[in-house]
């Protein structure tokens, strides 16, 4: 189905994509800490603050989710199942790993995944 070079490049994706997400991670948390540590001037000061964090956190959590995400595609290539769709079982194909090495549906799967979310 996927040839282990196939396989290999994309392991080497996962991987570079894990480590640029985990240092985002550490950094916007550190920013995060930083921020909780100053002590606003007056109300006008601590508005932007309370924005400026609430971003940081959606952004954050983005990331996470995105980081599990890569570990379960990782755990995949070493258990023999990865490149699977999660729903029909057939393969999602080479060229959609390539845009995403960690996507867990295949194109028609995904299509019908929004479209059910958008009712
Ligand atoms: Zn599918």
């Amino acid at each position: 189905m996927y040839s282990q070079e196939e396989i290999m490049e994309l392991k080497e994706e996962l991987l570079i994509l894990k480590e640029k997400l985990q240092s985002n991670i550490r950094k916007a948390n550190s920013e995060i800490d930083l921020m909780r540590n100053q002590t606003p001037t007056d109300e006008g000061d601590f508005a932007v603050l309370t924005n400026d964090s609430t971003l940081d956190f959606t952004l954050i959590e983005k990331q996470v989710k995105e980081l599990e995400e890569i570990e379960v595609a990782l755990d995949k290539i070493l258990n023999g199942n990865y490149g699977i769709c999660e729903m029909c079982e057939e393969p999602i194909g080479i060229e959609r790993l390539r845009v995403k090495p960690y996507a867990k549906f295949c194109i028609v799967c995904r299509e019908i995944n929004e479209k059910s979310l958008k009712k």
